[in-house]
C-alpha cells in the first residue's frame, strides 16, 4: 500500500478517487426536516464469525462476494461523504474485521482525519481485535464500541453460538494496551442477560469503560419469537435504583444514547431506547450497506443505490442525485413497533445487513 496521503487502500491504485467532490457539490447534506448529516455507518461486509441468536439465523444467507464493493470502493465513497460534511465514519457490518485487508481501508481513511475525518471508529465483536488493535491504533482509531452481552463462557457461547468469550476478552485486553478508548455495548435479553446486566455495567466501569444497553429491535427474521427477547430499558433502569444510584447527565457522544452516571461505580451508563423512548429528532445519520445501498433510517425501508450510481458512467453527477434523493426520503422517525399485536421484523433486512 502506498504511503501517500490522497491514495486509498492498495486494490485501488488503478483508479483515482475522483469522488472528492460527489455531486460536484460541496453543500452539507441537509434532509427535509433540516437535519445536518454528519455520521456515516459504513458496512464493510455482511459476514460474521458468530450468529448471535438476536441478530441473525444459524443458517443466515450471505450476499454474494461479487455484489459487494470493494475497499476502493469503499475509500471513494466514505470521501465523498466526508466532502459533504460527514465528520465522523463508523465501520461496522457484520464484523468488519472479518473483511481482509480491512485494516487498508482504516489506513486510508485515517488519512482524513484532520482533512474532513473528525473521528474514524468502528464497532466489532472484538474476537479478532487482539491481532488487530495496534494497527487500527496506528490508523488513527481512537475508540471502538465492542459487543459484549454476557460474561459468562456458557451463556456466551449458547447467545452466539459460538464458545469465543475467551478471544474476545483477549480482544478487549488488546484493544485497551493500544490505547483505544473502549465502549461496551450489550443488547437488553429478557430471559438471557436480563440478571447478569448489572454485572457487565460493574465489570466495564471497573476497567474504566462506558457501557451502553440496546432495547433488542425487529429487523430481520432469526430462529426464535422477538417478543421472547424484549426487554425495556425503562424496566432495566427501575431494577438499577433499586441498588445504585442512576442521575441523568448531559454527556452525549453524536449518537442516539442517553446517559446516566452511577454513583457507586463511578461510570457512565448509555441507555439506547428505540422501542420505549423515540430519539429520532435529532438524528444526524445515514448507513450504507457493503453493496452501496443507503438507508437514510436503520427503520425504514427507504433506500438509494449508490452502487450503480458509483458504477456508472456519469457517476459524479449521479452520485449527487442519488443523495439529494436520500435527503429527500430520509423519513422523519423510524417505526419500530414491539407489543401485544407482535413484533414481526420491522424491516426484513438483519441489522448485520444494514450495519449496527
Ligand atoms: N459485529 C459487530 C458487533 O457485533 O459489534 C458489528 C455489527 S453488529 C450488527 C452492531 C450492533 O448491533 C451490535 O452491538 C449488536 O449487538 C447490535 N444488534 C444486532 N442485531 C440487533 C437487533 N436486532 N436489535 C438491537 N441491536 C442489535
Ligand atoms: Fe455478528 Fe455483530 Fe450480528 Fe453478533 S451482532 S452476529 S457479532 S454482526
Amino acid at each position: 500500500m502506498s504511503n501517500d496521503v490522497t491514495s486509498g487502500p492498495s486494490e485501488t491504485t488503478a483508479r483515482k478517487p475522483d469522488l472528492i467532490t460527489v455531486g460536484g457539490a460541496e453543500a452539507p447534506l441537509v434532509d427535509r426536516f433540516k437535519r445536518q448529516i454528519s455520521y456515516l455507518r459504513l458496512s464493510v461486509t455482511d459476514r460474521c464469525d458468530l450468529r448471535c441468536s438476536y441478530c441473525m439465523p444459524e443458517r443466515m444467507k450471505f450476499l454474494p462476494r461479487k455484489e459487494v464493493l470493494t475497499l476502493e470502493e469503499l475509500y471513494e465513497l466514505a470521501c465523498g461523504f466526508i466532502d459533504r460534511g460527514v465528520t465522523k465514519i463508523r465501520i461496522t457490518g457484520g464484523e468488519p474485521l472479518v473483511r481482509r485487508d480491512i485494516i487498508d481501508l482504516f489506513e486510508a481513511l485515517g488519512r482524513r482525519i484532520g482533512n474532513g475525518l473528525e473521528e474514524l471508529t468502528l464497532t466489532t465483536n472484538a474476537t479478532q481485535l487482539a491481532s488487530h488493535a495496534d494497527s487500527l491504533a496506528k490508523a488513527g482509531v481512537r475508540r471502538v464500541n465492542i459487543s459484549l452481552d454476557t460474561l459468562d463462557r456458557e451463556t456466551f457461547a449458547r447467545l452466539t453460538r459460538r464458545d469465543a468469550l475467551p478471544q474476545v476478552l483477549e480482544g478487549i485486553a488488546a484493544a485497551r494496551e493500544a490505547g483505544l478508548r473502549v465502549k461496551l455495548n450489550a443488547v437488553a435479553l429478557k430471559g438471557v442477560n436480563e440478571r447478569e446486566l448489572p454485572d457487565i455495567v460493574a465489570w466495564g466501569h471497573s476497567q474504566g469503560f462506558d457501557v451502553t444497553l440496546i432495547e433488542v429491535m425487529p429487523l430481520g427474521d432469526i430462529d426464535g419469537d422477538r417478543l421472547d427477547q424484549f426487554l425495556s430499558l425503562g424496566e432495566v433502569r427501575a431494577r438499577f435504583e433499586e441498588r445504585w444510584t442512576l442521575t441523568d447527565i448531559d454527556y452525549a457522544t453524536g449518537g442516539p444514547a442517553r446517559y446516566v452516571g452511577i454513583a457507586e461505580t463511578g461510570g457512565r451508563l448509555g441507555l439506547i431506547t428505540p422501542l420505549t423512548d423515540n430519539f429520532c429528532d435529532g438524528c444526524n445519520r445515514l448507513r450504507v450497506t457493503a453493496t452501496g445501498q443507503l438507508y437514510p433510517c436503520l427503520g425504514g425501508a427507504e433506500r438509494v443505490d449508490l452502487r450503480s450510481a458509483l458504477r456508472s458512467d456519469d457517476r459524479v453527477r449521479n452520485l449527487a442525485e442519488a443523495l439529494a434523493r436520500a435527503m429527500h426520503i430520509k423519513p422523519e422517525r423510524h417505526g419500530f413497533r414491539m407489543d401485544e399485536r407482535g413484533a414481526e421484523p420491522a424491516q426484513p433486512r438483519h441489522m448485520s445487513v444494514t450495519g449496527g
